[in-house]
């Protein structure tokens, strides 16, 4: 990897083997058009062709991000591509064109490939195998046949490289062309909210979709408590719990889910499954690198939540469940949920607002709008569309086997402490449906009852939090 700044370039004519040729120019021009292409998918910019008798064979760019691949360097991609070509694996004859100095992996296979020549544009002092680091070329038990000729056209390739990181530096997290990102003016001043975004982008799984999270309290906390929401609402749901958890010596992660809260909209509903987005919290929770986690989790927070710890119990101390279930697809779904699930499909422009003021006397109007805020127009709204017909329904549904073996992992396997607190208001996910899955939880304690609370059991979160604090204080290390 090339660091901005560092890319020099047209210092490396003295040890080459070979002479220029009156072509590298032109087919130095083409790799340098696959380096922008593969920007433009948001990878590092280097780009490769490979040229027999005067004729490019094969094309490359780098692509290890799209492709989730160490390998695919533009080089071996551009490699693989000529030999497919020539139906052979020597590439004998051939001379390869990239617009960065080749990494040792590269110029290994390269030499593999008794590849004839190699012309490279900037020079990478970082990772370079063709004489900045070392010089896999120049040993000749290693090389009897690779010439290589640097600095070809290398201002042009270093200034695309140095655009590239400084616009990554400007723009950490650009927007994907089939996302939209809620304004950060909508999230100002909500009350009861002060702490400020975290965002991750760069997991395999998000694939530059942007990721909110909140983060607060010591990374050395006995506890992390990760806060998982559900549909629609956001880390905000967690605002009364989050300070309880905090002033008991905790850490708290609170993400946004995709298409949810300041995490970034995918345009498409289509975008959004339950395996994807199952796949993307188990990322951020190896990113992260979460540990004595007490997972908390209601309504998609479970049932995507809930499916978590049996990839890593190691990592979990506890669960505190609220108003959730699993979604095995082998019990029919409550008419409570059908309810909801019709009711979205029919308005689909619900106020998200009215939803929580209705069950939630106590709430302010600000308190409910700010559950509106992520959501400033209909196309900020798919996955609000999405998630009530993604709950797995039948046992072949997304999700539904992941959800029965999770069933498996919290009635036999599950070693941690667990707390369950029941809003009972809730006619979709409330008390009937908890029961049963307080029967699937090992070693659950008789669940706490909340007579108030509705389905966002967490607006009356505070007592539940000094509950959870003491529950699990006691099994945390010291
Ligand atoms: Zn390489």
């Amino acid at each position: 990897m090339v660091l901005p700044g560092e890319v020099s370039g047209l210092t490396y004519t003295r040890q080459m083997l070979s002479v220029p040729d009156h072509d590298d120019a032109h087919f130095m021009r083409l790799a340098l058009a696959e380096a922008r292409a593969a920007a433009e998918s948001g990878e590092v910019p280097v780009g490769a062709v490979v040229v027999k008798d005067g004729r490019v064979i094969a094309t490359g760019r780098n692509a290890p991000i799209e492709g989730l691949d160490p390998t695919a360097h533009a080089e071996i991609v551009a490699l693989r591509g000529a030999a497919q070509a020539l139906g052979n694996y020597r590439l004998e004859g051939c001379t390869l064109y990239v617009t960065l100095e080749p990494c040792a992996m590269c110029s290994g296979a390269m030499l593999h490939a008794r590849l004839a020549r190699v012309v490279f544009g900037a020079a990478d002092p970082k990772t370079g195998a063709a004489g900045s680091v070392i010089n896999l070329f120049g040993h000749e038990q290693l090389n009897h046949q690779t010439g290589v000729q640097g600095g070809v056209l290398a201002d042009e390739a270093g200034e695309l490289l140095r655009g590239f990181f400084k616009e990554r530096r400007v723009n950490p997290h650009p927007l994907r062309e089939d996302a939209l990102r809620t304004p950060d003016a909508c999230f100002a001043d909500l009350p009861g909210y002060p702490w400020p975004p975290h965002y991750v982008s760069d997991l395999p799984a998000l694939n530059g979709w942007r990721m909110h999270h909140l983060d607060e309290g010591s990374r050395q906390a006995p506890i992390t408590w990760l806060c998982l929401h559900g549909n629609p609402a956001w880390s905000y749901l967690y605002r009364k719990m989050i300070p309880v958890f905090l002033a008991g010596g905790g850490r708290v992660v609170a993400p946004d889910l995709i298409g949810f809260g300041r995490s970034d909209k995918p345009k498409k509903e289509s975008a959004h499954t339950f395996s994807w987005h199952r796949q993307v919290l188990l990322e951020f929770i190896e990113r992260l690198d979460l540990r004595n986690v007490v997972l908390v989790v209601q309504d998609w927070g479970g049932l995507l939540g809930l499916t978590l710890p049996m990839a890593a119990p190691e990592r979990y101390l506890g669960l505190l469940v609220m108003n959730t279930t699993l979604a095995t697809g082998e019990e029919p779904l409550s008419p409570g949920f059908l309810a909801w699930r019709t009711m979205c499909a029919e308005n689909p422009a619900f106020d998200v607002a009215r939803l929580f003021a209705r069950g939630n006397p106590q709430m302010s109007a600000d308190e409910c709008a700010a559950y509106n805020a992520p959501f400033p127009d209909k196309g900020h709204r798919a996955a609000l569309r999405a998630f009530p017909a993604m709950v797995p329904e039948h046992p072949d549904d997304d999700g539904a086997a992941i959800s029965h073996e999770a069933q498996a992992f919290w009635s036999s396997a599950w070693t941690g402490q667990s707390l369950m607190a029941i809003g009972q208001q809730d006619p979709v996910l409330g008390e009937p449906v908890m029961r049963a899955l307080h029967r699937s939880i090992r070693r659950c304690p008789e669940p706490m009852l909340l007579p108030q609370a509705g389905h966002f059991v967490q607006e009356h979160g505070e007592a539940i939090a000094q509950a959870a604090v003491s529950h699990f204080s006691a099994g945390a290390p010291r």
